[in-house]
């Protein structure tokens, strides 16, 4: 008889996730079968599942990019893991690995890569397949579902971070406090950064303070750019995580001389342009830059900071069953943190 798992499916783009009862995928060449035991509800999910992107995600579709769970069976020609091993799926489901961008350590551009949940099936399952070559490795010790976030919040926020090229000593502002930028204030304390938060909301700000951050400005009461630059002569770098397109242009502007802004949110849909000012770029020689998730090495410094209990992410527990009511949740904005899904206790 055939073994089955249980799998949220989508048939159709804007439908509700099915819950299903269907065959457990074989491994191919390379590839490794995953018992998940976690995974992240990321808003990307709800992208994919709306039909907010083209090109549109491949019918019928299992979502889920945060990952974590170990090998259950070796595909044929693996060597690099074991059954057993705990391993993490994140976005990047595989790269070509001999394009220009590959080569160069740039294979989150790779034009060939694969999307876990969105081109290939993703985590909201019991079981799922990933290439070897591209699964995150995670310690035996770690909380698969404290983790499960890393695999793409963290690492997104962790490249982002280091696209700005900031240095330990120098000010960084977060621009956003949300479910990215809490995580950010804390890979850049751990990495040795002074952290100038930036949000409207004054719960988010006082979080962020919790976190670490020296400097509090709520946008709503103040010109943010204009409050950076007086309170600490402008920031080294900045990493922006909100979805309004005035953070994005505000964040260029709190930047000191020879400053970087990295750009981690997406507004999604209709307004994705900014202004800018291309004296104040010209003449302070800043750079404006974007990051998109994480490379392979990215992603194992990410987890290792994690595992380390340098970085947390704030998580809710649920099962499988209420995908569509955590969608409707994400929809009305009411999450706070990460909602993790709990794919059972394993074998
Ligand atoms: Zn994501
Ligand atoms: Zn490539």
């Amino acid at each position: 008889m055939m073994k089955t798992m249980k799998a949220a499916v989508l048939h159709k783009i804007g439908h509700p996730l099915v819950i299903e009862d269907i065959p457990v995928p074989e491994p191919g060449y390379g590839d490794v079968l995953i018992k998940v035991r976690a995974c992240g509800v990321c808003h990307s999910d709800l992208h994919a599942v709306e039909g907010d992107w083209t090109p549109l995600p491949n019918l019928p579709l299992i979502p889920g990019h945060e990952a974590t769970g170990h090998v259950a069976k070796l595909g044929p020609g693996v060597d690099s893991l074991k059954v057993g091993d705990i391993v993490g799926v994140p976005w990047m489901y595989s790269a070509c690995g001999h394009c220009e961008f590959c080569l160069s350590g740039m294979e989150t551009i790779c034009k060939s890569a694969e999307a876990t949940g969105y081109s290939k099936p993703g985590g909201y399952a019991e079981y799922m397949i990933a290439p070897a070559a591209f699964v995150g490795r995670i310690p035996e010790t770690a909380d698969l579902f404290e983790l499960a976030p890393i695999l793409c919040a963290g690492v997104t926020t962790y490249r982002g971070l280091k696209r700005t090229g900031a240095r330990p000593g120098q000010w960084l502002a977060v621009v956003g406090i949300g479910g990215l930028g809490h995580i950010a204030v804390q890979y850049a304390r751990a990495m040795g950064l002074r952290v100038a938060a930036v949000d409207v909301a004054d719960d988010k700000l006082e979080l962020a303070r919790s976190l670490g951050a020296e400097v509090m400005v709520n946008a709503k009461d103040e010109d943010p750019a204009q409050a950076i630059q007086t309170k600490i002569g402008g920031a080294h770098a900045a990493v922006v995580t909100a979805i309004a397109t005035r953070a994005f242009e505000q964040a260029v502007m709190m930047l000191r001389p020879a400053g970087t802004v990295s750009y981690i949110g997406l507004p999604g849909g209709k307004s994705d342009e900014i202004r800018t000012s291309i004296s104040a770029i010209v003449n302070g020689e800043l750079s404006v830059r974007g990051s998109n998730v994480g490379t392979r090495l990215d992603l194992g410094e990410a987890i290792a900071f994690a595992a380390k209990g340098l970085v947390t992410a704030k998580i809710r527990k649920a099962p499988l069953i209420a995908i569509n009511a955590v969608f409707d949740e994400m929809r009305q904005g009411k999450i706070v943190g990460r909602v993790v899904l709990d794919l059972g206790t394993g074998e």
